[in-house]
């Protein structure tokens, strides 16, 4: 479904890699919003979906692009800045669009489409303003950002991702067990606590019990039906076997 035939394997590996950043960087990056906890994906499991390393990576890359004060030129949004950033501390704010943002990712893994209201959900993000603005004297570069966990930054790198995976396919699955997501590595069709139950010595030795219940049950009722049919039988046919067996 999701194969180019004008991108070579290296490249799709390129991409598929750089989606995964974006992801993971989505996912950390709503960790600090209300009601995060409320939503399972990308979050089950002995261990995240992140490990920390990746976490720290994602994390010094955000802070090392906030100290060049030096050589620049600053312009930080003034009054509203902290209005704006708790925002996505809101239960009813951080709700919605949460719900939305996943609603989203959901349709996009399974090669659904995401709704108007998820979109308008998203629309409305990508208007919330811009917080900075750096002009490096060094580099000559600008660079327009917005604080990491707010509901624009989210929005946007949730747009980065989905443009991302157009081209090289979701690196995010839908759990076939209990729907919540996860980044996939490989074809991966299990969250981790599915997978994780799935393999455990427990799990396989309750699933073979079960089994082997089923079909004692199944052979109790075999054999029950055959004692039935030949008891009803018996009469009719009693003179016969006995004669036949003689
Ligand atoms: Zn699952």
């Amino acid at each position: 479904m999701y194969t180019h035939r004008e991108l070579g394997i290296r490249e799709v590996f390129l991409l598929r890699e750089r989606a995964r950043q974006e992801l993971i960087l989505f996912i950390s990056s709503i960790s600090l919003w209300r009601n995060r906890e409320r939503f399972e994906h990308f979050s089950t499991g002995p261990d995240l979906d992140i490990d920390s390393s990746e976490l720290e990576k994602a994390e010094a890359a955000l802070l090392s692009s906030k100290k060049r004060r030096d050589d620049s030129i600053q312009i930080m949004m003034g009054r509203g800045l902290a209005n704006d950033l708790r925002a996505g501390t809101r239960p009813n704010e951080s709700g919605k669009l949460l719900t939305a943002f996943f609603g989203i990712l959901r349709e996009t893994a399974t090669g659904g489409d995401p709704t108007e209201k998820q979109l308008t959900i998203l629309f409305n993000a990508l208007n919330c303003p811009v917080h900075l603005l750096v002009w490096s004297l060094k580099r000559r570069k600008l660079e327009v950002t917005s604080a990491f966990f707010s509901r624009r930054a989210v929005a946007e790198v949730l747009v980065r991702y989905l443009n991302l995976i157009a081209e090289c396919g979701p690196v995010h699955g839908v759990c076939e067990d209990c729907g919540v997501m996860f980044i996939r590595k490989r074809e991966r069709r299990f969250c981790h606590t599915c997978s994780a139950k799935r393999q455990t010595y427990a799990h396989r030795k309750e699933y073979l019990r079960k089994k082997r219940k089923e079909y004692y049950w199944r052979d109790a009722e075999d054999d029950r039906e055959f004692r039935n049919k030949t008891k009803s039988t018996k009469g009719t046919m009693h003179g016969k076997t006995k004669t036949g067996k003689r």
